[in-house]
């Protein structure tokens, strides 16, 4: 028997002006055949884990397609359709297959398919026909909709935030594909979408009131004819109808149980929304409650949330720690090409007057201009050998420099957008994260794998931003009414 790959990740955030385009896609990953397997069969990945699972069960894993690229905007349609065109050729050139596992996001937004996702997946289903087993997984931050849903025999969504069980997914969609194949089950799948959009700030699964929903959702694991159920808290900086919540039960061929257990869940996650409503710290709150802790203690930029897509560049908090110049030594990192060429032009040692950051649009604060000393000039690439958010195993954030204004405000610049998912982005520069009071690291709870170790506290600050926890500072104009905490009002 043999089990197609294909993947294809994109978390699109709408409120960003700028598009996902195919380089976006070249720069991350955009692979065929073998180079699938090469890239992905090690990493802590659902990828890795169906290239596991499917060894397990003596399976042959079939690697097909695989396309991500960074949160960002929109993706472009002529990038969509060209990324379709190549997993359709390398479908053709991958053979017969018996059946497929897939690796969506849930949250891709193509600018000529609003629902990309249900898009693909709806066209492999067209394509394979209705009994070809297609099981899929899914980030915790989909927005799962009916069509997705129509699509796949079985989804099985990531129960981490950070995520840290991708692999251990994508090994269970692997053995359910297994066992489908071997005619031991027949998944079957039914969803629910409560109308309700999870504040970012609340999407810490390992602690209420995540833990309470994903607990309840474990227990039903054990019962008979349940295959798999998911939770899944939705992307909410995406404008579109299926954005939101949603819960996913898979049985043994069983949909009137399914729906029933799936209705559980939902009724059992609505009577608790009121607990997924955010609660917010100011900047200049989190500065004060800093001031009265032992460093380090790292501020989490949820406004400037690289990993939701965000530029990376918002300089809110430089600029507070900079009023606040007792709380040095502090870190931020910013994405600024222009100051890492004219840093490197100055050379190490020298001191150069910079504007940082701040550029890319007017939503995350002013450049930040100041008097620098060059620490450092770096490569930019580093490696994470332990589980971390995304999975993923290289870093490339282009040629980095690493300057200090005379406050103690180490900015650390880089020439790429780079999501604060492991300390080797600090220690592969020669900084050592113990030796700050304050590292920002932006984003919300994708950054805590790897800032909890090296931090004494974490506090989450409401910065402005297209990533902004606040969803109240956004404007949407496709999402369902009425949707809690937008409204509150429910017939
Ligand atoms: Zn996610």
């Amino acid at each position: 028997m043999r089990v197609g790959i294909i993947a294809f990740m994109q978390e699109s955030n709408t409120f960003i002006a700028g598009p996902t385009t195919f380089a976006h896609f070249e720069q991350d990953t955009l692979l065929e055949g073998d180079a699938v397997r090469s890239r992905f069969a090690d990493a802590h990945h659902e990828v890795g884990g169906f290239f596991a699972g499917l060894a397990e069960e003596h399976l042959d894993a079939v690697p097909i397609f695989a396309a991500r690229a960074y949160p960002y905007g929109i993706v472009a349609a002529d990038a969509f359709d060209a990324l379709l065109a190549r997993m359709d050729a390398a479908i053709e050139r991958a053979g017969p297959i018996d059946g497929l596992l897939v690796a969506p996001h849930g949250a891709t937004v193509g600018a000529n398919h609003a629902d990309a996702d249900g898009h693909w997946l709806s066209r492999l289903r067209q394509r394979f026909g209705r009994s070809f087993p297609i099981i899929g997984t899914l980030d915790l931050h989909a927005n799962v909709s009916p069509q997705m849903v129509a699509a796949c025999d079985a989804l099985i969504a990531y129960r981490t935030n950070p995520h840290l069980d991708q692999r251990q997914r994508g090994i269970d969609a692997a053995r359910l594909i297994a066992r489908t194949l071997r005619g031991e089950v027949k998944p079957t799948m039914a969803a629910a979408f409560p109308p309700l959009a999870v504040n970012i700030e609340r999407q810490l699964s390992a602690e209420p009131p995540c833990k309470t929903i994903y607990d309840y959702a474990d227990a039903m694991l054990a019962e008979p004819g349940v295959l798999s159920n998911s939770i899944v808290l939705g992307f909410p900086y995406a404008d579109v109808a299926e954005m939101g919540s949603s819960a996913i039960v898979v049985t043994d061929n069983d949909f009137a149980r399914a729906e029933a257990r799936v209705t559980d869940l939902q009724k059992f996650w609505w009577e608790r929304r009121e607990e997924f409503a955010g609660q917010f710290i100011s900047i200049d709150q989190a500065l004060a409650q800093a001031s009265k802790l032992d460093g380090p203690i790292t501020l989490l930029d949820m406004g400037d949330n690289a990993g939701g897509g965000s530029p990376a560049d918002g300089t809110e908090l430089a600029h507070a720690l900079v009023r606040h110049g007792q709380l040095s030594p502090a870190f931020v990192c910013l994405y600024d090409p222009d100051a890492v060429k004219l840093t490197a032009a100055a050379g190490v040692g020298t001191r150069v007057r910079l504007k940082v950051g701040g550029k890319t649009d007017d939503q995350h604060g002013a450049p930040l201009e100041s008097d620098f000393l060059v620490k450092g000039l770096f490569e930019g690439k580093f490696s994470e050998s332990q589980p971390r958010h995304g999975g993923f195993l290289n870093f490339d954030q282009g040629p980095t420099a690493v300057v200090e204004t005379r406050s103690g405000l180490t900015i650390m610049l880089t020439t790429r957008r780079m999501v604060p998912f492991s300390i080797k982005q600090l220690t592969s520069c020669n900084l050592d994260p113990a030796h700050f009071r304050i590292l920002v690291a932006k984003g919300v709870h994708a950054p805590v794998a790897a800032y909890a170790p090296v931090s004494k506290h974490l506090i989450r600050v409401d910065t402005p931003g297209v990533t902004s926890a606040d969803l109240s500072r956004l404007t949407y104009h496709h999402r369902r009414q009425p949707m809690f905490p937008f409204e509150r009002q429910f017939v």
